[in-house]
């Protein structure tokens, strides 16, 4: 039998995770977590303050990295392994969860669907410019009367000659306004078909949503279609149901399980380091036995949370994740990394509540995260149909 190490725990890789990934997954995980210390943590509180972020310059920046649409094969894509693009998100989002849903929303729910279900002249159109950063995309699925219930949408296709007429509303699309196209999700007669709308067609407008509290650094709009005239070329010819548009969801969902750790985990380590420097009763806070339960409380949680990401991202890559799976992923830690930023916060006292710390911007992000991507309700009730065979939607 083998003895105990006499090695004492990494305060920030206590279990020792590391080890579970390769060489080359810490390499690129390391790349990217550089250049979220470089060019993202340095100025993400102004972008959030001022509610802007610097697109064009991230785009290229991410192109350049190889991190758009890096998880899918060809085109110009990097064709990392999934556990890869997990990691991405994860390191992203440590940064700030509005920087992460950019490149999620452009791999995962804009150039996914093209990768999936588009023609190979789209794919040959659309995928090389997205992957480069040279074209932005966006996901419009949720209307204003139809957000956890996507398939009761409004937004119908209709064919007129050799074209289709779109006619409807999106809203709170994360990239709308500064999007060069659009995947818009629209009722037919066929069922639901995508579209690649090229944001300039007649017809397509985008209004961004003003006095957001949360996930600021990240451009959020409505979009309306008004007797939007588009050619049979632009229709997805690969689906024409709901699998299409969850089919995307489910890719960026297991980014989210990734990337709600990162936030996590960076306000834990916001929280422990500030709690060996500030004093108070002539001692540093972190020698409170109320302080270090949080402390502990935190740390346990992200290494919890990180180990279930890490096991969805060998699941994914092996072929044998399923949509349930994620959900759990999502659920558990989206409302973890939720919880961790909340008493990050208090541990913070006053210093907590400004923007001079990345912890109440994570989260205020966070209750963005919670709702985005299925709702923490609608994911009990896809596991509570899992487990019990029932179905308890409506
Ligand atoms: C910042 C931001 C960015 C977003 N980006 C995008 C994007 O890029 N593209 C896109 O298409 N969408 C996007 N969304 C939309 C997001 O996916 C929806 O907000 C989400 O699906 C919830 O829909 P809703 O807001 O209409 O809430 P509702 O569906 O109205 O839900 C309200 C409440 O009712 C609960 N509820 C609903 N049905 C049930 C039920 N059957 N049982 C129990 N509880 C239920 C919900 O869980 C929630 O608590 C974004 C949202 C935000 C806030």
């Amino acid at each position: 039998m083998s003895e105990t190490s006499t090695q004492k725990p990494d305060p920030f890789d206590f279990l020792g995770l590391d080890t579970l990934l390769s060489d080359e997954e810490i390499l690129l995980r390391d790349t990217v977590r550089d250049f979220v210390d470089k060019e993202i943590k340095p100025n993400v509180a102004e972008w959030w303050d001022e509610g802007v972020i610097p697109h064009e310059d991230l785009a290229r920046k991410f192109g350049e990295l190889g991190m758009l649409g890096m998880h899918l094969e060809g085109y110009g894509c990097a064709g990392t392994s999934a556990m890869s693009y997990g990691l991405a998100s994860l390191e992203l989002e440590a940064g700030d969860s509005g920087i992460r849903s950019f490149v999620s929303v452009q791999g995962s729910l804009a150039m996914f669907p093209i990768w999936k279900f588009g023609s190979e002249e789209q794919k040959e159109t659309w995928l090389p410019r997205m992957a480069k950063g040279e074209v932005i995309g966006c996901f419009g699925l949720t209307e204003p009367d139809s957000g956890s219930d996507p398939a009761s949408m409004r937004t119908n296709a209709r064919r007129d000659g050799v074209d289709w007429i779109i006619n409807g509303s999106k809203m709170w699309i994360t990239n709308g306004s500064i999007a060069d196209v659009a995947i818009v999700w629209a009722k037919t007669d066929d069922g639901i078909r995508g579209f690649i709308v090229p944001t300039d067609t007649p017809g397509f407008s985008a209004r961004d949503i003003k006095k957001k509290a949360s996930l600021r650094a990240s451009v959020t709009s409505e979009l309306a279609f008004d007797d939007m005239r588009v050619p049979d070329e632009f229709a997805l010819p690969g689906v024409a149901s709901m699998r299409g548009p969850l089919s995307c969801l489910n890719e960026a969902r297991f980014g989210i399980a990734f990337g709600a750790m990162g936030a996590a985990r960076d306000c834990y380590e916001t929280a422990l380091r500030y709690s060996q420097e500030r004093e108070q009763f002539n001692q540093p806070i972190g020698s409170f036995q109320l302080t270090q339960k949080k402390l502990v409380e935190m740390m346990v949680s992200v290494q919890r949370g990180s180990l279930v990401a890490l096991h969805l991202g060998r699941r994914k890559d092996e072929g044998t994740l399923s949509p349930e799976q994620v959900s759990f992923g999502k659920f558990d830690n989206v409302r973890n990394a939720l919880d961790v930023a909340r008493t990050a916060r208090s541990i913070l006292g006053g210093n907590g509540i400004t923007l001079e710390y990345p912890v109440f911007r994570h989260m205020a992000n966070l209750e963005t995260v919670i709702t985005y991507e299925g709702t923490n309700e609608i994911h009990t009730l896809v596991m509570g149909q899992a487990i019990t065979g029932l179905n308890a939607f409506a």
